[in-house]
């Protein structure tokens, strides 16, 4: 077994697994319950880890990881085509004249 990730955040390693599940990578997540209860423990020690069972997946899942971490497509602001105005990258539409987010594919 390896760990492969780590994130103090456990919905972000929660999504990392799924990404890994979904490629078909066997996998676990450590730590999923120890915030809150970590004792003499230092914050880092208790963040959620995400292992594979087998080590054979290791580049496979750091590819997915890599994927995951650097999707070009959450959190980006967009510039809307019609009107020019800024929009944060959870928009669906332009907040100023209702104009479709550009797709990005
Ligand atoms: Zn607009």
């Amino acid at each position: 077994m390896i760990k492969v990730y780590s994130n103090e955040d456990r919905f972000l390693v929660q999504q990392i697994k799924d990404m890994l599940e979904s490629n078909g990578i066997p996998c676990f997540i450590k730590n999923e319950f120890a915030i809150g209860g970590a004792g003499d423990l230092s914050p880092f020690d208790c963040w959620p880890e995400v292992w594979i069972i087998d080590n054979d997946w290791q580049t496979k899942a750091e590819q997915v990881i890599e994927g995951v971490k650097s999707d070009p497509q959450q959190g980006r602001d967009w510039c809307c085509k019609k009107c020019g105005e800024t929009n944060a990258g959870s928009f669906g539409i332009c907040w100023s004249c209702g104009a479709q987010a550009p797709q990005h594919d």
